[in-house]
């Protein structure tokens, strides 16, 4: 999309979402069985749960022991162990990553919601979604998996919302007199509360239908169906299906999300890692992530002088840059492509290979923590406290925006992935998906390449190399442009 329309774009979402922001000390609501107020606060982006209401609201057992700073939650079998200014919850024998730590005010936890929640779910053996729009969590006994359906106006149309506990496989079909039928595999629901849900004049009925292994949502519209989008979003799970129709007249300020065909990509960001202060992760021989990403992005740049593409450096030396220092550079550039480079590193030092991530919920523990450890260095600021990193509504906006790159941000990581591994012939450890900070910001398809693991000793002395920097520019500058030419063929 244009740069101008995507600036159009941001606004009206950040001046809807102001619009709509809860006010500030309205309790959170945890929706089970009985709806019940849930303490929150906010810290920097991030909001918190008190942990003491909601084992109350979920009729978990809670100790706590002030000497240690340790609160033990017990539900059935499973037991769970809460540190204060942890980022890690013990659930029975495994170790979950929540990111941010869990704080203590009133004489009680205070849980990061969004990653927290999840957890508390397994540990109650139910199913519970944190949605940060309305400060609400949706729980509900494991045999429901979509939870709910909502409607809003748009002002180019209307959005209807499948929340789901987890992910499904589904199917839109349009059917004649405006129905809009959207199956979902291995969905379970409770037809009367879906079906009964409020919705507005635009829509005529809504029905609900519990079948063996799929259900069905059938919404039916007053007006004839034209125009129709849907996508899979996370946080929290849900299926959204936008109808495109400007006759709806709402006078609603927002918008549905911009169509999504792809303008020629002329401008790409280059980012260059950790910097200055930050030295990112350090090798046994002592290589240092900083001075390896930057002297692989400068190659990377070297090697577009040949094409016709812009291509911006987020730092050219050894600068200390937060955040949101290398998003707004990203964005105010006009960049169309976002490639942040880095080097990993694991406490196992037989860990090899090179890596591309993109931006969305991290599946598995392991992208959890590299996810971790790049967020970490990513958020401290200079004099190494937790930065505040931006206003509140970055969470809420890369929900919104980032859906939009996420086919793109994946197709892209797996061309680097392929290209990269053909170049350095390393372990290919695959493209995966996590949770990166200075991704969620960009509003552009965006990767985050780890080219090899700076704590494994062969990988290290390879990255001091020249003629291996070298073939990791080469093999991501060749992924850049097989994806160009897939996806912006008109360049
Ligand atoms: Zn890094």
């Amino acid at each position: 999309m244009s740069t101008q329309r995507a600036i159009f774009t941001l606004i009206l979402i950040i001046f809807g979402l102001w619009l709509f922001q809860p006010e500030d000390g309205v309790s959170a609501r945890l929706y089970y069985r009985v709806p019940t107020e849930v303490d929150h606060m906010k810290e920097g982006d991030i909001y918190y749960i008190s942990l003491s209401d909601m084992t109350e609201a979920l009729n978990i057992e809670m100790d706590y022991d002030p000497l240690t700073f340790e609160a033990v939650l017990n539900s059935g079998n499973n037991k769970a162990n809460f540190n204060l200014f942890s980022t890690y919850i013990r659930l029975n024998n495994s170790l979950r990553n929540i990111t941010y730590p869990i704080l203590y005010k009133d004489a009680d936890f205070f849980v990061p919601a969004i990653t927290t929640v999840p957890v508390i779910a397994d540990l109650a053996g139910i199913t519970m979604v944190w949605d940060e729009n309305e400060l609400s969590i949706r729980a509900a006994e494991l045999e429901h998996n979509v939870l709910d359906v909502e409607f809003a106006p748009k002002s180019n149309g209307y959005l209807c919302e499948i929340i789901l506990a987890h992910p499904l496989e589904y199917e839109v079909l349009v059917t004649e007199g405006s129905w809009i039928n959207i199956t979902l595999q291995g969905g379970s629901l409770k037809p009367g509360y879906i079906s009964n849900r409020p919705h507005s004049r635009v829509i005529r009925e809504i029905r609900a239908f519990q079948f063996e292994n799929s259900s069905q949502i059938s919404i039916n519209f007053r007006t004839d169906i034209n125009e129709m989008h849907h996508n899979l979003a996370l946080n929290p799970p849900r299926i959204q299906v936008s109808i495109i129709d400007t006759t709806f007249d709402y006078s609603a300020i927002d918008t549905i999300f911009a169509d999504s065909e792809f303008d020629p990509i002329d401008v790409i960001v280059i980012d260059a890692g950790h910097g200055g202060s930050e030295d990112g992760a350090i090798g046994p021989k002592g290589t240092r992530e900083k001075d390896i990403v930057l002297d692989i992005a400068l190659r990377l740049e070297k090697l577009f002088e040949k094409d016709d593409i812009k291509v911006v450096l987020t730092r050219r030396d050894d600068n200390t840059l937060l955040l949101d220092e290398r998003a707004n550079l990203a964005n105010g550039k006009g960049g169309e492509m976002f490639v942040s480079i880095h080097a990993n590193w694991f406490e196992d030092a037989s860990a090899k290979g090179s890596q591309t991530f993109f931006l969305a919920a991290a599946l598995n523990d392991a992208a959890r923590a590299t996810a971790m450890l790049e967020n970490k260095s990513i958020l401290l600021n200079e004099e190494g406290e937790m930065a505040d990193t931006a206003d509140e509504l970055d969470l809420i906006l890369f929900d919104l925006l980032q859906t939009e790159y996420l086919a793109e941000s994946q197709a892209l990581a797996r061309e680097i992935q392929t290209e990269m591994i053909k170049s350095l012939r390393t372990r290919n450890r695959g493209v995966d998906q996590a949770g990166f900070f200075v991704l969620n910001k960009v509003f552009m398809p965006s990767v985050l390449v780890e080219v090899a693991f700076i704590s494994n000793k062969h990988e290290e002395a390879l990255l001091g190399k020249e003629s291996f920097r070298q073939k990791a520019a080469e093999g991501i500058y060749a992924g850049i442009k097989n994806f160009i030419d897939k996806y912006s063929p008109d360049r």
